[in-house]
């Protein structure tokens, strides 16, 4: 099974490149789609977060305040190292579940925002693919998603590995600061030539 890791900063446009990967039948797995299932109410994740700090971070409907955990752990490294130390054995653990699903397809993308910052997968992919944009174009795009906190979204931006350092690490970069049309069309490129590779092998 050849494994592609999509990687990029926050706000890049891995989950819109991931669409597009999906609209081409390449299966994808979302590290940040386990993070959010194992830890919805009552999973395993959850459970462990609950047995760890009780309900601080749970909100009125007894659900994970995600917001709140973000907010907590980026102005404070040992807790973000607790909570990375708690949720990584069991996103890692699903992931390698997801992957043997998808043992009889040609490829699949694997999304790992931080891969060339952990390290752990790089491990389990055979190239890399990097989702690029300008740092500008990054804080506009998650400031209208996310609602977040400018101040919040520097420090997130400025936790993850420069941009040089980067592209400097990565096999394939798509640039996207283009239309989103862009965008698709680039994925295709990619999508066609990995086959033609692929199958040259
Ligand atoms: P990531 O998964 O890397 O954090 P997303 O794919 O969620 O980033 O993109 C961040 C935001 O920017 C989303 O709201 C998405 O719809 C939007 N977006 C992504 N690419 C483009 C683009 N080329 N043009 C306009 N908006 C885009």
């Amino acid at each position: 099974m050849h494994i592609v890791g999509l990687t990029g900063g926050i706000g890049s446009g891995k989950s819109m490149a991931a669409l597009f990967f999906k609209e081409l039948n390449v299966p994808v797995i979302d590290l940040d789609d386990i993070a959010k299932e194992i830890t919805t109410k009552n999973n395993e994740g959850y459970n462990e977060i609950v047995k760890k700090f009780g309900v601080r971070y749970l909100n009125d409907k007894k659900e994970i305040n995600r917001y709140l955990i973000k907010a907590e752990i980026f102005n404070d490294p040992k807790l973000k190292k607790e909570f990375e130390q708690l949720i990584h054995p069991l996103i890692y653990t699903a992931c390698l579940n997801q992957i043997d699903n998808f043992h009889t397809q040609t490829y699949l993308i694997l999304i790992v925002p931080l891969l060339f910052e952990t390290k752990t997968y790089l491990g389990l992919i055979q190239e890399s693919l990097l989702i690029d944009c300008k740092i500008s174009t990054q804080k506009e795009r998650v400031c209208s998603r996310d609602k977040l906190d400018s101040k919040l979204i520097d420090k997130i931006i400025a936790s993850q590995l420069e941009r040089s350092e980067r592209q400097e690490k990565a096999d394939n970069i798509i640039t996207n600061d283009g239309s989103v049309d862009e965008l698709k069309q680039k994925i295709k490129i990619f999508h066609d030539n990995i086959i033609k590779r692929l199958q040259n092998d």
